[in-house]
C-alpha cells in the first residue's frame, strides 16, 4: 500500500499525508472493526478521496465504512466553497437514502401476538421490490412541484402532518431544488414510484426500546421502556439513481478540461463554481426532496394500514413521527477549521448528519438535545437511537455512522447461508419476515452486517453521538 494506517488512540486509525494526499485521513474504529475495514478496499478510499481539490480538513470515514462507487459507504469529506469540488459519488446512487423512526403508544406485549396480521398487512399495501411502483402516479408538472417542495408536498396531500417537518432534516426540503435539470429518463423513471420502498437493503421495520441509556433525553423526546417503533429506510427509488448516473457521464468527460487528476475514474466530480456543478447541485437536491417526499407518503402509508388491519383508533396508537434522516447526501455547510468559520460542501455518503444542541441549523424541537441521529443495525439484532455531540462539530462536519455497514458481499452472504432458512432463525429471534426478491432474506441475513453495537460504541466512545435508545426488530418488510 501506498499509504501508512496509524492507530491513534482506542478509536481512531490516521493515515498520515503523503504522495498526492492533500489533507490526511482518519477512520474511526476500534480493534474488533479494524480487521473488516483491512479485508475489503475501503481504507485506499479514503485515502483516494484525500487527494481531490479543495478537500479540507479530513478525509473521513466511520466504524461502518466499507467499499463503494467511488467514496467508501461510511465516509464523509468536505471540501472548500471556492477551491472545492462536488462529486456525484461522494453522495452515492441512491440520492437522499435515509431513515426516519416514529414512535407510537402502544407496547410490545399488546403487539406481539398481532404483529404478523400487521406485517403482512404492511406487505399487501406497501409497494416493494426493485422496481415496484403504484403508490402515486404523477405527471411531469405534478411531480416537479414533489421535487421542489419536497416532504411538504405530501403533507399539503393530507400525508402527515405539519408538524412532521420541523422532524426532517432540513424541515424535508432541500433549497435550490431545480427540476429543469433533471433529465427526461429521470422523471420518466421516477414518476410511479412515488411510496415505493424500493429493493433488498430498504425496508418497513416494526421494533421496541428494548434499553435506554440516555434517560433525560429519551424522556424529552417521548421514548420510553417497551414502546413500539417503526423505522423506514428508502431513498430516492430510479429517479436519484438517474441523476446519479446522468451527471457522472458528463462529469468523467469535464474533468479533463478542468484539470483535474484523478487517482481514480469513479470519483469524477466538478469545481464548484462551474455550470456543471450548479446543474448537479439542482438536480441532486430534485432527487433528495423526492426521497422526503416518498419516505413521508411511506409512513403514512404505514399508519394508515395499521389503524385500518388493526381496527386500532389514531388515539390509541398515538403515531408520532420523532425524526428523518439524510445519509447519502451533499450540502453546504458552515463549519470552523483552525478556529475559522467557512463555507464547505459536506458529502455524507453512507453517513448520518450529527449536530449537537444549541446547532442554529435545528429546529426548535431538538435546539435542547442535539438532533436525533438514526442507526438501523440488522433485521434481527438491534438498532439505534443517538444523539447528535458536539465532537461531531470539531472532528467530523457534525457526522456520525449510518448503519452498522455490510461485511458480507450479497454473493458472500449466500454462499454462507446455503441450505439455511433465515425465515425461521428469525421468527425463532421472535422476528416476522415478509420479503419480495427470491434472495433477499438470505442477501440480507443479520451477520452479513457488523455488529451495529459496536459500531456504536466506537461512535460513542469518539464523542460523535452518544446513545439514547436501543431497538430490537419484531417484524420487516424487505423489498
Ligand atoms: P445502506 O443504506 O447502506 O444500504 O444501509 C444502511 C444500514 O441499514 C446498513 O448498514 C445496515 O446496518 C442496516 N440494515 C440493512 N437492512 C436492515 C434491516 O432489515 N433492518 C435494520 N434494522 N437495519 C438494516
Ligand atoms: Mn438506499
Ligand atoms: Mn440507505
Amino acid at each position: 500500500k501506498p499509504y501508512k494506517l496509524v492507530q491513534i488512540d482506542e478509536v481512531r486509525w490516521e493515515i498520515p499525508r503523503t504522495g498526492k494526499m492533500r489533507v490526511p485521513g482518519l477512520i474511526y474504529t476500534d480493534a474488533r472493526t479494524l480487521p473488516d475495514i483491512e479485508k475489503d478496499e475501503s481504507a485506499d478510499q479514503v485515502y483516494n478521496v484525500a487527494q481531490l481539490p479543495g478537500i479540507v480538513g479530513r478525509s473521513l470515514a466511520m466504524p461502518d465504512v466499507h467499499w463503494g462507487y467511488g467514496f467508501p459507504i461510511g465516509g464523509v469529506a468536505a471540501f472548500d466553497e471556492h477551491e472545492g469540488v462536488v462529486s456525484p459519488g461522494g453522495v452515492g446512487y441512491d440520492i437522499n437514502c435515509g431513515v426516519r423512526i416514529a414512535l407510537t403508544g402502544l407496547n410490545k406485549e399488546s403487539l406481539y401476538p398481532r404483529i404478523r396480521p400487521l406485517i403482512d398487512s404492511f406487505f399487501a399495501k406497501v409497494p416493494s421490490g426493485v422496481g415496484s411502483r403504484g403508490g402515486i402516479r404523477l405527471n411531469k408538472s405534478e411531480l416537479s412541484k414533489v421535487l421542489k417542495a419536497g416532504a411538504a408536498w405530501a403533507v399539503s396531500q393530507g400525508m402527515g402532518e405539519e408538524s412532521d417537518l420541523d422532524r426532517i432534516e432540513a424541515g424535508g426540503a432541500l433549497q435550490g431544488a431545480d427540476p429543469s435539470v433533471v433529465s427526461d429518463r429521470a422523471f420518466e423513471r421516477g414518476k410511479d414510484q412515488l411510496g415505493t420502498l424500493g429493493s433488498g437493503n430498504h425496508f418497513l421495520e416494526i421494533g421496541f426500546i428494548e434499553k435506554i441509556f440516555d434517560e433525560d433525553t429519551a424522556a424529552q423526546w417521548g421514548i420510553v421502556q417497551d414502546q413500539v417503533t417503526v423505522m423506514v429506510h428508502s431513498g430516492s427509488r430510479g429517479l436519484g439513481y438517474q441523476v446519479c448516473d446522468d451527471f457522472l457521464a458528463r462529469m468523467v468527460k469535464s474533468v479533463a478540461a478542468e484539470g483535474i487528476e484523478l487517482p481514480d475514474r469513479q470519483l469524477a466530480c466538478t469545481r464548484l463554481h462551474t455550470p456543471l456543478a450548479r446543474e448537479y447541485l439542482g438536480a441532486m437536491a430534485a432527487a433528495a426532496n423526492f426521497a422526503f417526499a416518498n419516505r413521508q407518503i411511506l409512513m403514512h402509508l404505514a399508519r394508515t394500514t395499521w389503524e385500518k388491519s388493526l381496527g386500532i383508533s389514531p388515539r390509541e396508537l398515538q403515531f408520532r413521527l420523532l425524526y428523518d434522516v439524510c445519509h447519502n447526501v451533499a450540502k453546504f455547510e458552515m463549519h470552523t477549521l483552525n478556529g475559522q468559520k467557512r463555507r464547505v460542501m459536506v458529502h455524507r455518503k453512507g453517513a448520518t448528519r450529527a449536530f449537537p444542541k444549541n446547532h442554529p441549523e435545528l429546529s426548535e424541537v431538538y435546539r435542547s438535545t442535539g438532533q436525533p441521529v438514526l442507526i438501523p443495525g440488522d433485521m434481527g439484532r438491534a438498532s439505534y437511537i443517538l444523539a447528535g455531540q458536539e465532537g461531531a462539530m470539531n472532528e467530523t462536519f457534525g457526522s456520525a455512522c449510518h448503519g452498522a455497514g455490510r461485511i458480507l458481499s450479497r454473493h458472500e452472504a449466500l454462499r454462507q447461508t446455503k441450505g439455511r432458512s433465515i425465515e425461521r432463525e428469525l421468527q425463532d429471534q421472535n422476528v416476522y419476515p415478509r420479503w419480495v426478491g427470491r434472495k433477499t432474506l438470505r442477501e440480507e441475513f443479520p451477520h452479513a452486517y457488523k455488529d451495529v453495537s459496536i459500531v456504536v460504541d466506537v461512535v460513542q466512545r469518539a464523542g460523535l453521538a452518544r446513545k439514547v435508545a436501543r431497538i430490537r426488530p419484531m417484524g420487516v418488510v424487505k423489498g
